[in-house]
């Protein structure tokens, strides 16, 4: 049996004037052929498992290249068929295989392309034939299209969020490829269609709750794999939006049935899946208002994750306005003023210009006396375990406030993102966070109070705001009246 793997993953924000260029994907993740580090990581979910099944001597792996770039803006077209055609190359030159794996994410966009992976899928399958098995891993916040779910056998979704689970749910999409190209199962898609826009966060009830249910579910009654497509409510393209996707061994009946009445549970928590949003003072007096620390301030709205570019200042100007103590505000992306922070070197005192560059949503500049904390070259977060890139990073301290300023955006994912870089993060009284949800696995271990505010970044939480052009209507909160429903 012979296996053909590769990556390629862009979670793309088409509101964001923040272009995603192919040097942004090197910086990120670029693996090519022969060069697979020890570990797979978020956007590679499923290398772990087809290199450990290809060692034991299952079938022969054909590495492909792995591409993914931080969340940002719609790729340019060049870059996406640069990628795409690199990996369409791979896969030609090692024919004829029995199967093909892939992570995708499954919000990537490029210029001219608004489904990148219904069309990648596309020419694959053109590629290999039909009876070649197409297994995917992708990110709940992905836009499910039914392209996608026509062209792949296959399809299984993170389930968590924060994604703690993607080696997991990338073993069982391998497992289920080969048990396909095995002909032991089946595989049959039901895809419930929510006709919604919203943020479902797993580590609070009742999504915690839906999740558990759904991992009941699988492996009895022929249901080999359920998954929750949160969508990405912040990529205007036309089929955005949450679906439920039931694959069962050729039950479809029973698929469907399953596929509506998990979506129509979804449907009901809507409304209150994501947890209350504080305003910036309001979250800043809540923290101050506790005894012990460190209460996390997860400041959503500025979330390199969602494709921000994490260098809106309206924390940092409210903490130090107000004269706050022992609060520290991590990442701010400006690469910028890093390198001068490396100019002046550690211990340095001397007045400084960070953050509030990239656009209007980034707000003003912070101008302050600052020390720099720390200096630390190609430096790094880690998340369940996978190395998070952060370039060179400088640590800098004004008054009673600190901030970390990275050079490779990325959100706030472990609590190391402090810690590495000088700060103790369990001695302060306030962690502010750039991040949705990705930080709560680590912080929840240290933190005394975690809390989610609404402050002026590009990602508002109602999703209203926005200026939706592609997306099919009527969709919730955009319409009132919507009707969601089986559409596979
Ligand atoms: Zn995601």
């Amino acid at each position: 049996m012979r296996l053909f793997y590769a990556a390629l993953a862009l979670e793309a924000n088409t509101f964001l004037p923040l272009p995603t260029s192919y040097q942004a994907f090197v910086e990120k993740v670029y693996f090519p052929p022969g060069q697979y580090p020890a570990k797979g990581a978020h956007q590679t979910g499923a290398m772990d498992a087809v290199r450990t099944r290809a060692k034991r001597g299952e079938f022969e792996l054909i590495e492909g290249s792995c591409y993914a770039a931080q969340p940002g803006g719609a790729a340019s077209r060049a870059a996406y068929e640069r990628m795409r055609d690199e990996i369409l190359g791979q896969l030609k030159a090692a024919l004829p295989v029995d199967g093909a794996v892939f992570n995708l994410h499954g919000a990537m966009v490029a210029h001219g392309y608004d489904d990148c992976e219904g069309d990648f899928l596309e020419q694959a399958r053109a590629l290999v034939g039909s009876t070649c098995v197409i297994g995917i891993e992708l990110d709940p916040h992905c836009h499910l299209t039914a392209k996608r779910c026509a062209l792949a056998d296959v399809i299984v979704l993170f389930k968590e969020y924060p994604h703690t689970d993607f080696v997991e749910r990338g073993e069982e999409m391998v497992d289920l490829t080969l048990r396909t190209i095995r002909r032991e199962i089946k595989p049959v898609k039901s895809v419930y269609d929510c006709r919604m826009l919203a943020s479902f966060p797993t580590s609070t009830q009742p999504m915690r709750g839906l999740v558990d249910k759904i991992m009941a579910l699988e492996g009895k009654e022929r249901v080999l794999s359920i998954s929750i497509g949160h969508g990405f409510p912040y990529g205007d393209v036309p089929e955005c939006g949450a679906r439920i996707l039931v694959l069962t061994d050729d039950a479809k009946p029973h698929g469907d049935r399953l596929a509506e009445q998990i979506g129509r549970e979804l449907i009901a928590f809507r409304e209150t899946a994501a947890p209350p949003g504080y305003s910036v003072d309001g979250a800043i007096d809540f923290a101050l208002a506790q005894d012990g620390g460190p209460v996390v301030i997860a400041d959503t709205t500025d979330n390199a994750g969602g494709g921000a570019p994490s260098d809106n200042t309206t924390f940092l100007h409210r903490l130090i306005a107000r004269g706050v103590q022992g609060a520290a505000v991590a990442p701010i992306w400006d690469p910028i003023a890093v390198r001068l922070a490396f100019d002046a070197g550690e211990g340095a005192k001397l007045p400084f210009r960070f953050g509030g560059k990239t656009a209007l949503a980034s707000g003003p500049p912070v101008d302050a006396e600052v020390e720099i904390i720390r200096c630390v070259p190609k430096a790094h977060q880690t998340f369940a375990g996978a190395i998070v890139p952060l370039g060179d990073v400088a640590s800098i301290c004004m008054g009673g406030v600190e901030a970390v300023l990275i050079s490779t955006r990325a959100q706030a994912m472990g609590s190391d993102l402090f810690a590495n870089f000088g700060i103790d993060p369990t001695q302060r009284k306030i962690l502010v966070v750039k991040s949705n949800q990705h930080f709560y696995a680590s912080f929840s271990k240290i933190a005394a109070h975690i809390i989610y505010a609404e402050s002026d970044g590009p990602l508002p939480s109602d999703y209203r705001r926005l200026p939706w052009r592609k997306v099919q209507r009527p969709i919730w909160p955009l319409d009132a009246q919507v009707e969601p429903r089986l559409i596979i």
